[in-house]
């Protein structure tokens, strides 16, 4: 079953961590624009350089420059494999681009999960985020503990936190989140395209939650 798939929702509602272990499950590709961000960042590439400061500040990298780097990523992926977008769209103008992009590659989204969360989880869960300084994998000291303190289960790299995981930035992220990204909601509503998934229990529960709404996809397809 081939899922292409976009995963909105505030920062700290879980989508990563959700579209992670969906991705596993699925044999399909998962594609976090933060992720890849923070790859220019750490490689001190000319993108990365100025990229860091304004993901430092909790604000938004232009349209243009994170829709390259999805185009750049989807056509060399090829259009049989699935995948879920993390983290892009984010704004109107990055929906209208991924259109675009996914009709000249001639494929199209089969769904828009958003990942909901109450800012008294998110603030949680941020305070308590951990990320894996060689893969990228991230981990909950409170829900998502690694097996050793400060060690990465799956490659021993050193778990760190993020920059933009201060309370201040945090605040800011989700300023413009609410400002930028929220109209997304009733965008892909109209589209027929949006399923609501609760992530405010536990990580389990979530993921449950999220795979229930791709049956949900599932079903419509066959009909
Ligand atoms: P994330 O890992 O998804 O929380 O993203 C971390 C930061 O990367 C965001 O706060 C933004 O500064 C930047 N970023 C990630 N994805 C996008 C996007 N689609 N559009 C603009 N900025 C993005």
């Amino acid at each position: 079953m081939i899922y292409r798939l976009v995963f909105l929702g505030p920062p700290g509602a879980g989508k990563g961590t959700i579209a992670q272990a969906m991705a596993e499950a699925f044999g399909i590709t998962q594609i976090s624009t933060g992720s890849l961000l923070r790859e220019e960042v750490e490689s001190q590439t000319e993108l990365g350089k100025k990229a860091k400061a304004i993901m430092d500040a909790g604000q938004y990298v232009d349209d243009e420059t994170v829709a390259s780097i999805v185009e750049n990523k989807l056509a060399s992926m090829g259009k049989e494999k699935g995948f879920i977008l993390d983290g892009f769209p984010r704004t109107i103008k990055q929906a209208e681009m991924l259109e675009s992009i996914m009709q000249k590659l001639g494929i199209a989204l089969d769904a828009v999960l958003d990942i909901e969360a109450s800012d008294d989880t998110i603030i949680e869960r941020l305070g308590g985020r951990v990320q894996c300084s060689k893969c990228g994998k991230v981990y909950n000291l409170k829900n998502v503990p690694p097996e050793e303190e400060g060690k990465c289960d799956g490659c021993s790299g050193k778990l760190v936190k993020r920059d933009d995981d201060k309370p201040e930035i945090i605040k800011m992220r989700l300023e413009t989140y609410r400002k930028k990204t929220e109209p997304l909601i009733s965008h892909y509503r109209e589209k027929r395209l949006l399923l609501t998934i609760d992530a405010n229990g536990a990580l389990k529960e979530n993921i449950d939650n999220a795979e229930k709404a791709l049956k949900r996809i599932n079903e419509k397809k066959g009909e």
